[in-house]
């Protein structure tokens, strides 16, 4: 499939690099491709990042088929730019994408258009130490339709956002609360795709957590409200009796890039590694019995997220505490320094960009 490039003349201004939030600014260019039965996907295209125009009754907006993807590019002190395992957002992409009756994209040629787009957009790649430019691929149903229905139509896109330090002044441990009011997914459902649908379920939950002066939910599993599952926008880990333990994939728990290598990493120092069920209560009990030394979620934003303080019901306890431990500042600054270019890529994981 041909890519075509439409420069815009007028660049925006570049922000300062030491002020970076999450999310709120985006770059001069964007990628657009579309889907109509007769044509698949086609018209792949780089132009100027633009606000889309679509009829009031356009399916994304109504029963919510769409899936979207976050991952980062990075830029090395050697000024080189390179992105962390795109092809596992890729394939996590057309995962969903079959989840969500979408049809599904040229994983080869996306990633090849994502460099591009990234090539036409270096200057953006900020280069203050923990600063990284955050890619958000997304597809949207776009039939203008009310009728109940997997659309015919489809728009994919990805736009790009630079992003400050998630921990400018170091690690500050989180604190997080279980939810048994509110459920994210259930077996069967779509918890295990990144839809819009699921981060719309979490709100609620999420708002009352902030009130009671938590940052983020701990999300039991939709069943038997007994197993942890997953923790906001993280997978969550355990470090008991020096054994690094987190959930399963149960169908309900989205798989983490994260997640796969932090596990890994942990296997190839030899650490003790397992992917089981895991209830509250055994969190709870083995913290009483002084054997749970860590515990902190996974993702791409924040890499590794301690977690200093846990509450279930009326019950609250402090870990590590309330300090980052051993395991999850190794993991950080091991992934953080592949990241960057600072440690060697033994994993394969590293995608060069330019
Ligand atoms: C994206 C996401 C994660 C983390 O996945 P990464 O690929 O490690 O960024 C975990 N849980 C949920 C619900 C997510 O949407």
């Amino acid at each position: 499939m041909q890519l075509t490039v439409t420069r815009r003349d007028q660049l925006k201004s570049k922000p300062d690099e030491n002020k970076l939030g999450f999310g709120t600014l985006f770059t001069d260019h964007m990628f657009n491709m579309d889907y109509a039965p007769d044509k698949g996907w086609h018209n792949a295209r780089i132009e100027p990042n633009a606000p889309f125009v679509l009829d009031p009754a356009t399916m994304i907006f109504h029963y919510g088929q769409g899936i979207f993807e976050g991952l980062k590019a990075y830029r090395t002190a050697d000024g080189h730019i390179q992105m962390f395992r795109p092809q596992a957002n890729l394939k996590r992409m057309n995962y969903s994408a079959g989840k969500l009756c979408i049809p599904k994209i040229d994983e080869a040629f996306a990633l090849e258009a994502l460099k591009e787009l990234l090539r036409v957009e270096q200057a953006w790649v900020p280069s203050a130490p923990g600063t990284s430019l955050y890619i958000r691929p997304t597809v949207i149903a776009t039939d203008p339709y009310l009728g109940v229905r997997a659309s015919h139509t489809y728009r994919f896109y990805i736009i790009l956002s630079p992003v400050g330090a998630y921990y400018p002044e170091g690690f500050n441990p989180v604190k997080i609360m279980v939810t048994r009011e509110h459920v994210r997914a259930v077996r069967g459902g779509i918890g295990d795709t990144k839809t819009m649908g699921n981060y719309a379920a979490s709100l609620l939950a999420g708002e009352k957590a902030h009130e009671a002066g938590y940052t983020q939910v701990l999300w039991l599993d939709g069943v038997e409200q007994k197993y942890v599952e997953e923790v906001g926008s993280m997978n969550i880990l355990f470090v008991i009796d020096g054994e690094l333990v987190t959930p399963m994939l149960n169908g309900s728990i989205l798989p983490g890039v994260t997640r796969d290598s932090v596990l890994a990493l942990a296997k190839s120092w030899g650490m003790a590694v397992s992917e089981r069920r895991i209830s509250i209560d055994e969190v709870f009990e083995a913290h009483s019995a002084g054997r749970l030394t860590e515990i902190f979620g996974s993702g791409t934003a924040a890499v590794v997220s301690p977690v200093g303080e846990l509450k279930y019901e009326d019950r609250v306890i402090t870990i590590s505490g309330g300090k980052v431990g051993p395991v999850a500042q190794r993991l950080f600054d091991t992934i953080s320094d592949i990241q960057y270019g600072r440690a060697e890529d033994t994993l394969g994981w590293i995608e060069p960009v330019l």
